[in-house]
């Protein structure tokens, strides 16, 4: 149960070695706890330290008076403390009643043991202790075997503890995704069992892991395995699986293809949800040709709408619905790379959105029948637009040498005002107007 560890005491920043140092000085016990310890073994720098104590907080607080103290939850033994630029969450050791709603504990009871509080832990790799005075790990379920063996198992008995709380399923997909772990046969067989109690979490909690799962190195394998489970919460998604597209652009089903794009592009939020959304009503909008082939016309609008009402359902910021949508709806645009046209849609789109649909285009190539196109067409493209950038290109109205105020002042009003810039955009993009002051007010002039 205890170990001698190889961690090293410098691994500790130093704001959270200091925030140890004044607890057990007051005669406390205070341990890096949770995800930083796993992240230490994993020979990882943790994103944020966890240490649990026996102290209270109304005591922890005390003791850390020079600290600024967040409330963060002191009902249940947790507040932040903002030591130098590092946030340490620091919580009292704790036990959990019972779980009468899926969701929190009934009770919180502090005054329990170091051992009960890792106990009422989701799972072994997160159940870890770290006694910095001693050097030694505190390991009561095999969270160290399990790294090493990269399993990921619940503590104690998997079907109680999903039951306690239902997001304990999605983290479990989110670690096994993030870590590229298998989930131990237990603990799969209970997440499967479990999945209905998804449906009673709150939208908030669901996307945080759905989202981290999506940018998890291992996302494709883990929904490919689990997308019974994913769909309680994504029901959209099943309809894709194993759906032939019958064309002979594609030589995968719509399911497997999704999953190739998302294993091939970048993990970022906006191109993740994306990549799993861009052709989710393919199913719906499949049409058969004489000849048997599959077609799939208008899926990028209704594909874009599916990933609106599900983002919105799961209460996603507006500025990331946005993104993901609009990028949905252009995701077959088709052009060639050039300077020229690298200009005008990076202008119509804005450059953000343009840099991200040559990802999408990118990995979407890559989950068809011919990926040898994805890189050179990808490759092309960026030099198109970072060609157009050295040699200052016009992207919007807003770059052109004349404002909307230069054009009233020669005459111009209402409407014409807007479109004379626009079409002054158009001519500097296609390369017949230099974006000079006082060719683009002699070209506006010739309007008037
Ligand atoms: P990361 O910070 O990388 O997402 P983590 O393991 O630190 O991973 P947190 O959500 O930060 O996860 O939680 C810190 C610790 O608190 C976990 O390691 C786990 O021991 C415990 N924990 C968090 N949420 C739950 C939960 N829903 N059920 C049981 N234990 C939990
Ligand atoms: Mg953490």
């Amino acid at each position: 149960m205890t170990a001698r560890t190889h961690l090293r005491q410098s691994a500790v920043p130093p704001a959270v070695a200091a925030l140890l140092k004044t607890l057990h000085e007051a005669g406390f016990s205070a341990y890096p706890v949770g995800g930083c310890v796993r992240d230490l073994l994993l020979g990882r720098q943790p994103h944020d330290w966890d240490v649990t104590t026996n102290a209270l907080p109304r005591q922890s607080e005390e003791l850390l008076q020079s600290c600024r103290v967040i409330e963060t939850g002191v009902q249940h033994g947790t507040i932040t403390v903002l030591a130098g630029d590092c946030p340490v969450e620091l919580t009292t050791f704790r036990g959990e009643g019972g779980y009468a709603d899926g969701r929190h504990p009934d009770t919180v009871t502090f005054g329990v043991t170091l051992q009960q509080d890792l106990s009422r832990r989701d799972f072994t790799i997160g159940a870890m202790a770290w006694d910095t005075e001693k050097n030694c790990l505190i390991d009561p379920f095999g969270g160290q075997r399990d790294l090493q063996n990269r399993l990921l198992r619940a503590v104690g008995d998997p079907d109680r503890r999903f039951a306690e709380d239902g997001l304990r399923i999605l983290r479990g997909l989110r670690f096994a995704a993030e870590l590229g772990f298998a989930v131990e046969p237990e603990t799969a067989a209970a997440l499967r069992r479990n999945a209905p109690r998804l449906q009673s979490l709150s939208p908030e909690r669901v996307r945080a892991e759905l989202q981290k799962l999506l940018c998890g190195r291992a996302a494709a394998p883990v929904l490919r395995e689990y997308i019974e489970v994913i769909g309680v919460v994504l029901p959209e998604l099943l309809p894709m699986v194993g759906f032939a597209q019958n064309n002979p652009h594609h030589n995968r089903d719509v399911w497997e293809h999704t999953l190739t794009v998302l294993e091939n592009i970048p993990a970022e939020p906006v191109l993740r949800w994306a990549a799993l959304l861009h052709d989710a009503e393919k199913p719906a909008c499949c049409t058969v040709d004489a000849e048997g082939v599959r077609h799939f016309h208008g899926h990028q609008q209704k594909s874009a709408e599916t990933a609106e009402a599900i983002l919105r359902r799961l209460h996603c910021e507006t500025r990331l619905i946005a993104d993901v949508t609009e990028l949905i709806k252009i995701h077959d645009i088709r052009f060639p790379a050039t300077v020229e046209t690298a200009t005008r849609w990076a202008g119509r789109w804005g450059e953000k959105r343009f840099l991200q649909f040559t990802e999408l285009r990118r990995a979407d190539t890559l989950g068809q029948a011919h990926p040898g196109e994805a890189e050179p067409y990808y490759r092309a493209l960026r030099a198109a637009y970072d060609e157009a950038k050295r040699q200052d290109a016009c992207f919007t109205v807003r770059q052109l040498a004349v404002s909307g105020d230069d054009l009233t002042a020669i005459g111009l009003s209402g409407p014409a005002v807007g479109e004379t810039l626009r079409r002054l955009l158009r001519l500097v993009q296609g390369g017949t107007l230099p974006n000079e002051r006082a060719a683009l007010l002699a070209e506006a002039r010739q309007q008037e």
